[in-house]
């Protein structure tokens, strides 16, 4: 078992491409740490970083206490999963797990008492003996986690380990993988685009865009006050409704905010924290809308909804909107008519406030 600390590590590929433009992050022992942003933010030349697949062009990497920069990967005592499983097709199941154990020439009786325990834990007892082609995808990826656990590693390194599979079996993986790491309690790194995914995985969650860290923390602070409005509408699905706000409204509309807000702000709302309701609110917000759009996906539904005038509360005047742009999620199948007004309201601690340009949270 490890700490994983990293210090100012930047990663400037060869093409002089600045891929990872200086993080810091520190993974406790047995904690399960999430890297989470959009393609091409950088997450997985990070991990493959720690990994050692990738080189590092500045900073610090340091498992267990020691400096690994120069350490090579077999060497790290990390065992790392794919997307794509790298499982050998002529292998047995058995011989897959056992293959890295061997190349260490680890003694064949532990050899056999590490891959039946791992097959034990992720039932793939009956199929030790099956090649790779004669096994589902899910029961694939068990074997490539079979092969990382084999290696009783400091540190499990996943890198976006479900995305081939379909939706329903990525749920019972994820729940699969999140039981596994608990019983072994093993420190581990987990890279994916998917936020529902980091967010029910993570004790950390980095949110990471640009090659740059947005925000550390714990998943469900990071959902209740995102530090930038990049955080806002990238965690949280459907998305937090993000408007312009000009100065004047801010400065005379939400009391407290002081010389916070000298300059214009956006104002979010996540959509689940809408009501539809007629009550007079004081210090929130209340939205005229008419509905554009419906989804309904069984247990909630989403209305889209096109402002009109008359917005009421701290922050009524919320500067020009175009059509169609709030998003209220609502619990239940039972929604308005397409066309039909409906009055949308949220209270003042719902209420998200950020810098002009998004990079910061400010409170009020
Ligand atoms: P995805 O989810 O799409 O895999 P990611 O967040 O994992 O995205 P990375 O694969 O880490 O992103 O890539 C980060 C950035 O570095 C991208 O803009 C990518 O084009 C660039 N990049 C990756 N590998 C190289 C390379 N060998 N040379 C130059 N640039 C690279």
């Amino acid at each position: 078992m490890a700490n994983v600390t990293l210090r100012d590590v930047r990663k400037t590929y060869p093409s002089g491409f600045e891929a990872i433009k200086g993080i810091g992050l520190e993974v406790g022992d047995g904690q399960f740490c999430v890297l989470v942003g959009p393609s091409g933010c950088g997450k997985s030349t990070l991990l493959r970083m720690v990994a050692g697949l990738e080189t590092i062009t500045g900073g610090q990497i340091d498992i267990g206490g020691r400096i690994v920069n120069q350490v090579e990967p077999a060497e790290r005592d990390i065992a790392m999963v794919f997307q794509n499983y790298a499982l050998y097709p002529h292998m047995s199941v058995y011989n897959n797990m056992a293959y890295g154990l061997r190349n260490r020439g680890m003694r064949e009786p532990e050899i056999d008492s590490r891959v039946q325990e791992a097959a034990r834990i992720l039932e793939l007892g009956a199929m030790l003996d099956r090649k790779p082609g004669q096994l589902s995808g899910g029961q694939r990826q068990r074997v490539a986690m079979g092969r990382a656990i084999v290696r009783q590693p400091k540190v499990f390194l996943f890198d976006e380990p479900l995305s081939n599979l379909d939706a329903k079996l990525r749920i019972a993986m994820r729940v699969e993988i999140r039981k596994l790491q608990r019983r072994l309690n093993t420190t581990s790194i987990y890279v994916t685009h998917d936020q529902l995914e980091a967010m029910t995985l993570a004790d950390i969650l980095v949110v990471m865009n640009g090659g740059q860290v947005e925000q550390i923390g714990n998943p469900l602070e990071i959902y209740q006050k995102p530090a930038t409005s990049f955080v806002a509408s990238f965690i949280g699905a459907p998305p937090m409704n993000l408007w312009p706000l000009r100065a004047g409204d801010i400065r005379s509309q939400i009391e407290g905010i002081g010389g916070m807000a000298r300059e214009a702000g956006l104002l979010g709302v996540r959509p689940e924290d809408f009501e539809i309701s007629s009550d007079v609110i004081t210090g929130g917000i209340a939205l005229e809308l008419a509905v554009e759009a419906i989804e309904r996906v069984g247990a909630e539904t989403f209305i889209y909804g096109a402002r009109r005038d008359g917005a009421q509360g701290v922050a009524a005047n919320l500067g020009e909107l175009s059509p169609g742009d709030v998003i209220v999620r609502i619990q239940g199948a039972i929604a308005p008519a397409i066309g039909a007004r409906i009055r949308a309201v949220a209270p003042r601690e719902k209420l998200h406030l950020f810098s002009a340009d998004g990079r910061q949270r400010i409170e009020f």
